[in-house]
């Protein structure tokens, strides 16, 4: 059976590794896990393992607790241990560059890997958090991100950075970073204008800025963790929320149950609203997709997402 909600450690993997274990002793075998720090909260075992039933896999995924200190280990223990790859999350995005073997040209521009494959024993690095993203604005608005203007609150951040890449590799007519360390926004400006010739305008979160932004935009897109805690207030500061409108497609990264306030605060604009679980869903199949070089089953990962927390 899966193991959907156990949490194993970096010691258990180095176990398995050497043949012994607690992981050793599971059923179907586990070629597959997320390392993160904390990862107990992670929707992708449910999605993936359906994923894996549905393939005819003898194969199942699980939730590896691994922390910062720990990840050099935890990458090098994966060819002996027989794993196929694993996903990445906080806090491993960035710091997993350097201890690849290869790194995809998206992965490289957005200076993240979420998705690690084993390739004859070396360590190949993707980025699905970009490509989820557009595959899940297409979805939700049934328009191509290639054809928005876009605003990206919280754009300097991990998933805001690979928003932004995204943004710029499909071409968008007019990309704007908001972020609340301006510096910041302007930096990940200049590295795209840099590595990819594309503007990208780059603003603090104030609401003056915002207000003159949102006339000129056709997609606003939260990767701020602004909405991940109940109560915690919309992004987009009261006056210029105010200037929303029902032109506008606001959607939201985060997934973590309730309305957000920028959902609720946009919906009651009249603006076309989503929540972060179509990216979360098209990432982890995008992902799924790269481990087997095949196309993954998307309906029977989406129905897991009905019950995330399994
Ligand atoms: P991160 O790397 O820590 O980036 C956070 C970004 O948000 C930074 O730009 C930061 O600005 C800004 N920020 C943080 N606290 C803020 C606040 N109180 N007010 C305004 N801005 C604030 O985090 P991340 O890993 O990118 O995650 C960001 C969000 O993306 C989370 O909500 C996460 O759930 C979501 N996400 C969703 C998916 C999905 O599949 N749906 C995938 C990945 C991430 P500074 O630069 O000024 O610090």
């Amino acid at each position: 059976m899966s193991n959907n909600a156990a949490v194993f450690s970096a010691a258990d993997l180095a176990l398995l590794a050497r043949g012994e274990g607690p992981l050793k002793t599971l059923q179907p075998p586990v070629r597959l896990a997320i390392f993160g720090d904390p990862v107990a909260h992670s929707a992708s075992p449910s999605m993936q393992n359906a994923a894996l039933k549905v393939r005819g896999l003898e194969a199942q995924y699980v939730r590896i607790r691994v922390t910062p200190e720990e990840l050099p280990d935890a990458l090098r223990n994966l060819a002996p241990a027989g794993f196929v790859g694993v996903s990445l999350t906080i806090p491993h995005k960035q710091s997993s560059l350097p201890l690849m073997d290869e790194i995809s040209r998206e992965a490289h521009l957005m200076g993240a890997i979420n998705t690690v494959k084993v390739v004859e024993g070396k360590l190949h690095g993707y980025n699905t958090d970009g490509p989820g993203l557009s595959a899940a604005i297409r979805e939700e608005f049934g328009i191509p991100l290639k054809d928005l203007r876009v605003l990206i609150l919280g754009g300097a951040g991990g998933a805001g950075r690979a928003i932004t890449v995204q943004c710029a590799l499909e071409g968008c007519p007019s990309i704007t970073i908001a972020n609340r360390n301006p510096a910041k926004g302007q930096s990940v400006a200049s590295e795209i204008h840099q590595s990819l010739g594309k503007e990208v305008s780059s603003l603090s979160l104030e609401a003056e800025n915002l207000r003159t932004s949102l006339s000129s935009v056709d997609l606003i897109i939260n990767a701020t963790p602004l909405g991940m805690k109940s109560g915690d207030p919309s992004p987009l500061p009261h006056q210029s929320g105010g200037l929303l409108s029902p032109h506008h497609l606001v959607y939201d990264t985060v997934y973590s149950g309730g309305e957000t306030a920028l959902l609720w605060q946009a919906r009651g604009m009249g603006a076309r609203c989503a929540s972060g679980f179509s990216m979360l869903l098209h990432q982890g199949v995008l992902q799924n997709a790269l481990w087997f070089a095949e196309p993954a089953p998307v309906e029977t990962m989406r129905a897991t997402l009905a019950t995330p927390r399994g």
